[in-house]
């Protein structure tokens, strides 16, 4: 059977003390794979050949080279999206469709900032006669990488790709719950000719592999995606050293829908925004907000079709939602249904184990109805397919209900009035606000989250302004008045 190792050096190697952990396969609970269990000797190794890349290699230096070599990248996982698709779906239960769509953005990713890296530069801030001041742009050193068991390879590009295009080292530490498309992805970008030690990846749970991460001294930036409570252990622990973060937390992201909408886009968006990806995606639409002249019928609707979505068999391309990730998130899940029960709320549709597939983590998509503002399945990231929906009066309530969570990630807006969709856009405390349009993204742009859901922005230039440091320089081009000091005798 195949090992699943660290990547460290440009060489795949077992863990120091040999440990591994097991992952699963969510459709049959099957064992998948040993994987290295990595630990604090792993992650020193991994970070001192990162800085040996980082001080010997040109990659810091040489811009062009790293576009041709992420552009390669880009070129390897098109080449091999077929191994990506399979390790994807057995490793997360992601169905076949979703995950090919996610390969594909995964190299888009890397093309993206491959083309970026020709074009990192600073600026000039001249003062005619007196001064010349510019910027220098460069890279930080050895990032530490973090990600989450969701859409594992695309989350690990949307960092790997702006990490390396502006000239930094890394040491990724993918999510113990689908590390598999992780060493794919090393051994792509081992073929596209990146100097060995640039991409390092360490194996291993979030406490003893994660940690020494974020504490190791030689590590000055982290970029993490996960939970908000993760979130906010690695600012303590890396306020050590002042490290820089980039943070991309959990969400619980409003959809407002005004009667003015066009209902039948509005319905298919809201479906897809948070039933795909079997409901575990941080920009979920997972709260819909409803104008109550049309919520009578345009929940009834909503049920029909959210009691229609195929669940089952991940590797099926009809299969619209799949497994959960692991037996204690279907646990979890579970939970936030029977606790809505208990605050009174409905569950409308699904929410039970569907019949025919013993074995696997499976959930029928679930639709809550009569729920109240502060109940812990209105306020608390769920991260699974379960949508909570209730009716608002006006733009007002419509804001206060949209806003009233800790979370600010994302946010979705139906109408079709076009003073008001601005009117509410610039309401809506929310990272990203997408107007009469599902989660559809454009890489320039800036992505991440407000209040709880984050710290920082990444896309486009954003990326590149967390992952180099910027030195300004200020040049005088004559004599400038420099207050003499200690010259008059006293
Ligand atoms: P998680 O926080 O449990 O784990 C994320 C990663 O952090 C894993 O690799 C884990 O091993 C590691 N980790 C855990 N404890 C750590 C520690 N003490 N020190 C260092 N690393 C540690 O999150 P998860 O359950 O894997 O992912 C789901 C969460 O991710 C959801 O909240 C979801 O909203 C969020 N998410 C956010 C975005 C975004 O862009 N905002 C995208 C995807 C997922």
């Amino acid at each position: 059977m195949r090992r699943w190792q660290h990547l460290i050096g440009g060489r795949w190697v077992d863990g120091a003390d040999g440990r591994t952990f097991e992952t699963t396969n969510p459709a049959t609970g099957a064992h998948l794979a040993e994987v290295a269990d990595g630990g604090a000797e792993d992650v020193d190794r991994a970070v001192k050949a990162a800085e040996k890349a980082f001080r010997e290699s040109s990659w810091a230096t040489d811009a062009e080279g790293r576009a041709a070599a992420l552009g390669r990248v880009a070129e390897g996982l098109i080449r091999r999206q077929g191994d990506f698709v399979d390790v994807e779906v057995s490793d997360t239960g992601l169905p076949v469709t979703q995950a090919r769509g996610q390969a594909v953005r995964a190299a888009s990713n890397f093309s993206f900032f491959a083309e970026m890296a020709t074009r990192l530069s600073g600026e000039t801030y001249p003062q005619p006669g007196r001064f010349l001041n510019y910027t220098l742009r460069r890279p930080v050193g050895v990032a530490g990488l973090i990600t989450p068991w969701n859409t594992p390879l695309m989350l690990e590009s949307w960092k790997v790709a702006p990490c390396l295009a502006s000239g930094n080292t890394c040491v990724l530490k993918p999510a113990e719950w689908s590390p598999l498309s992780a060493v794919l992805l090393g051994e792509v970008i081992a073929e596209a000719g990146v100097p060995d030690g640039v991409f390092n990846i360490v194996h291993g749970l979030g406490e003893t592999a994660g940690a020494p991460l974020v504490a190791h001294p030689d590590v000055p930036l982290i970029s993490f995606t996960g939970e908000t409570t993760t979130g906010k252990t690695i600012i303590r622990s890396g306020a050590e050293h002042l490290k820089r973060v980039s943070m991309e937390l959990g969400g619980k992201s409003p959809v407002v829908v005004f009667a003015d909408a066009d209902l039948e886009r509005a319905l298919d968006a809201v479906v897809f925004g948070v039933y795909s990806l079997n409901g575990e995606r941080c920009t979920a639409g997972s709260r819909l907000l409803v104008e109550d002249s049309i919520y009578p019928a345009f929940i009834e609707r909503l049920a029909q079709r959210v009691a229609a979505i195929r669940v089952g068999d991940p590797t099926d391309p009809a299969t619209e939602v799949g497994p959960l990730i692991h037996p204690d998130h279907l646990e979890r899940v579970l939970g936030y249904l029977q606790g809505a029960r208990e605050e009174g709320a409905t569950v409308l549709v699904g929410g039970g184990r569907p019949a025919g597939v013993a074995g696997g983590n499976y959930l029928l998509p679930a639709l809550i109805t009569d729920v109240q503002p502060a109940m812990r399945v209105v306020q608390e990231e769920v991260f699974g397919p379960v949508l909570v929906a209730m009716p608002f009066h006006g733009e007002e309530e419509a804001l206060e209900l949209a806003n009233g969570v800790r979370y600010g990630l994302a946010a979705y807006l139906w109408t079709e009035q076009l003073t008001r969709a601005h009117r509410l856009a610039a309401g809506l405390l929310a990272g990203m606000v997408w107007v009469n349009s599902q989660n559809v993204r454009d890489l320039r742009t800036p992505f991440g989250g407000a209040k709880e859901s984050g710290i920082g922005r990444e896309g486009g230039d954003y990326s590149f302004d967390f992952y180099t440091e910027t030195t300004t320089v200020q040049v005088a081009l004559g004599p400038h008045p420099i207050p003499k000091f200690g010259a008059t005798p006293r």
